[in-house]
């Protein structure tokens, strides 16, 4: 299987080109940040104590987000070909659960690939995006921040924890949508012909 880590801080655009991704590469989406607001506009029990957390920019607890990446491992059918996870894994608690939970599905991640975008251009980003994305959590500045300081932080060191592995990737994060997708299909193309041989 080809299972990637789209990885990046908060306004990266991880969004964006997991989007892409996912058509070209015929792969599957998994955003915890897409799960989690589902659960919240559903109002179900796990949305609600979620809400606390993300209003105030701060990551919800490990055991939450594993367990719902869990049940999606498990509902995916024989013929997935692979996942692009978007969002996750945000600690490196959660990438040992990643780990753990592709091994026994008798895979492995593939890759993690950062996009790299300065500081000053993702809070631009985040809070222009929060004029029309409908997001509480986009539209103060203060949760923005402290989002950003969550992801340096806890995320962060995710990256550190698939260097060890020896599978980490990067990828200019600043530039036109389709400048930064073809950056990424190089690092992809060459990771598929890497599986191959
Ligand atoms: P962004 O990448 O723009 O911050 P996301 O949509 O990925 O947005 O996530 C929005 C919020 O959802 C995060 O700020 C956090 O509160 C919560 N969240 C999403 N994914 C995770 C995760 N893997 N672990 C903990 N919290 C998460």
């Amino acid at each position: 299987m080809i299972n990637i880590i789209l990885f990046g801080p908060p306004g990266s655009g991880k969004g964006t080109q997991s989007a892409k991704l996912l058509e070209k590469y015929k792969l599957s989406h998994l955003s915890t940040g897409d799960l989690l607001r589902d659960q919240l506009k559903r109002e179900t029990k796990l949305g609600l104590e979620a809400k606390k957390f993300m209003d105030k920019g701060l990551l919800v607890p490990d055991e939450v987000v594993i367990g719902m990446i869990e049940s999606k491992l498990d509902e995916a059918g024989p013929d997935t070909k692979g996942f692009i996870f978007d969002g996750f894994p945000r600690t490196v608690e959660q990438a040992k659960a990643l780990d753990d939970l592709l091994t026994k599905k008798g895979t492995s991640l593939m890759s993690l690939i950062a996009l790299e975008v300065t500081q000053e251009e993702l809070v631009k980003r985040i809070l222009l995006r929060g004029e029309t994305s409908g997001r509480a959590d986009d539209r103060d500045r203060a949760t923005v921040m402290k989002r950003v300081q969550e992801y340096d932080n806890k995320t962060a060191p995710v990256a550190d924890h698939y260097k060890s592995q020896g599978k980490y990737n990067a990828v200019q994060g600043i530039g036109s949508i389709d400048q930064i997708f073809g950056n990424l299909s190089l690092v992809m193309d060459d990771l598929m012909v890497a599986n191959r041989s």
